[in-house]
């Protein structure tokens, strides 16, 4: 059976709830779609006011971040329960700037991934390299690290519900995409590790995007490829372009 692709925003920390709402009004009838899963990863302020916004459309909710703890003592942090009753889908895990910014490793990861299955969300788990790790040919060890280290302990089921974004380091934000090869390179390869991990029916259900610099003119040569499920967007995703990467046909 054919993956459906799914696109999701990364609105980052964009937008306060007026300007919020206003953004969704102006996209809403730009990402209508029948056949991509349409996700918007809003800043945490911004979750119940777009999840009102967002009632009756083909719009997702999602987060951009959580904590891997029900409650507690965890000042500033969000849970993956909170997330949950406020009709949030999907979440964001392991974005670069996470582990750059906020020194997000591996094993917190693997924490956060099993947590948001736990709670009936599900993750967009992401990976990738840097320049240097890419020059130095290592990158597809490296993501192949990140991976079996971020699914440690999911299921198969699990496992085929999930989504896993490929985001080269330097291609976020730099208007530098990497080339349809390039990104298909590493998403096959990031299959042909679940595969390993799991069996052939989980490598065949998961959806892997690409994300780095993605927009409407690039977006129909990236998903065309055979192991590319849509993409992780940015700077875009802000912006009426993004129902051009929707609608990418
Ligand atoms: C991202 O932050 O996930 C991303 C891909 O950003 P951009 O599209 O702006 O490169």
């Amino acid at each position: 059976m054919a993956r459906r692709k799914i696109v999701a925003g990364n609105w980052k920390m964009n937008k306060t709830p007026k300007e919020a709402i206003d953004l969704v009004n102006e996209l809403k009838p730009l990402v209508v779609s029948d056949d991509v899963d349409v996700v918007f990863c809003v800043p945490a302020i911004n979750i119940l006011t777009v999840g009102e916004a967002i009632k009756g459309t083909n719009i997702n909710l999602g987060a951009q971040n959580m904590y891997h703890e029900e409650s507690g003592a965890y000042t500033g942090e969000i849970s993956p329960n909170m997330l949950q009753e406020a009709g949030v889908k999907y979440v964001i895990i392991g974005h670069s700037e996470r582990r750059e910014y906020f020194k997000e490793d591996d094993e917190m990861l693997n924490k956060k991934v099993l947590k948001a299955f736990e709670h009936g969300l599900t993750p967009i788990l992401c990976c990738g390299e840097s320049l240097t790790q890419r020059k130095q040919g290592i990158y597809i060890d490296w993501i192949r690290m990140q991976i079996k280290i971020a699914f440690q302990g999911v299921t198969a089921d699990q496992a085929k519900t999930a989504v896993i974004a490929y985001e080269p380091i330097w291609a976020i934000g730099t208007g530098e995409t990497a080339t349809s090869d390039q990104a298909e390179e590493v998403c096959a390869a990031v299959r042909q590790c679940i595969r390993e991990i799991y069996d052939d029916a989980t490598a065949e259900a998961i959806r892997i995007q690409y994300g780095g610099s993605v927009n409407g003119k690039n977006a129909n040569e990236l998903f065309s490829k055979p192991n590319i499920d849509g993409g992780l967007i940015g700077g875009a995703s802000l912006k009426a372009d993004f129902g051009n990467i929707v609608n990418y046909k």
